[in-house]
């Protein structure tokens, strides 16, 4: 089973003060949630806050979580204005970087093959990325969803080698469950986590493919998140709304690691 993952995904909120005051909050919402230690109990907690703060937060951060980036641009340095590259974030003592979100795609116009760009920046920059794929209502009403996931997840990675592979992590995101405050039913995300962990066996081996660390992401939160970690071919989430509030966030990592070792 692969270590258990909870990533907070900010978003384009909180300011800087307010992100700093968070560092505390959750650590002594963790300990009032019944955190033991999240070392001892196999579970990997990530945040992302907004990229300006990065430098900064992780520094006071220092290593209790990981730090991560909402996105890197796909661009080599030089003349690209407004624009990062994943080499940057690294340089800031970031650990992770999310790719692909949906929110990515539809804003800005991100790409299968900008996608796959910035996979391979991060992983050369010694990021562990984590790669969104996710289908929207009307694709899923159309019978086309697993199509959809299969052909993301084969754009970005069939390049990657298998030690590449290794260090990737992929959130399964229904687009129509982000922010909706509608969550996939333990089946639907169960069925799509095992697809998907099917598609990486195929373009990378078995072996791979169940060391693969599969995120559910879409309205998780504190009632629901359990039941979902607890599903066989969930590694954990990618939480959005619920991430920004100390208490809800602690809740959802006691759930992860509390399927992770069952007392
Ligand atoms: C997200 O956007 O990655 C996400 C999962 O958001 P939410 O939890 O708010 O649905």
């Amino acid at each position: 089973m692969a270590k258990m993952l909870v990533a907070g995904n900010w978003k384009c909120n909180k300011l800087f003060n307010e992100a700093q005051l968070f560092v505390d909050a959750l650590k002594t919402a963790l300990q009032n949630a019944g955190d033991t230690s999240q070392k001892d109990q196999g579970c990997d907690v990530m945040i992302a806050p907004p990229s300006p703060y990065l430098a900064a937060w992780a520094q006071q951060i220092n290593g209790a979580f990981k730090v991560g980036a909402q996105h890197c641009s796909h661009v080599e340095p030089g003349a690209h204005t407004g624009d990062f590259t994943a080499d940057m974030l690294a340089s800031c003592g970031v650990d992770m970087v999310i790719l692909g979100h949906s929110e990515r795609r539809a804003d800005h116009a991100e790409t299968d093959q900008h996608v796959a760009t910035q996979l391979r920046h991060a992983l050369d920059a010694g990021l562990r990325p984590i790669l969104c794929c996710g289908e929207s209502l009307e694709c899923r009403e159309s019978g086309a969803h697993h199509d959809w996931v299969q052909g993301q997840i084969t754009a970005a990675t069939a390049d990657l080698s298998a030690a590449d592979m290794s260090r990737v992590d992929i959130a399964y995101e229904p687009i129509w469950a982000i922010g909706t405050g509608v969550t996939a039913s333990t089946m639907q995300a169960q069925e799509m986590h095992a697809f998907i962990r099917s598609i990486i066996g195929e373009l990378h081996g078995d072996e791979l493919a169940s060391a693969t660390r599969i995120l559910y992401g879409g309205s998780c939160k504190p009632s629901n998140a359990a039941e979902l970690f607890a599903c066989p071919d969930v590694d954990g989430g990618l939480i959005g709304g619920a991430a920004l509030d100390p208490v809800s966030f602690a809740a959802i990592v006691v759930a992860a690691q509390s399927t992770a070792c069952p007392t």
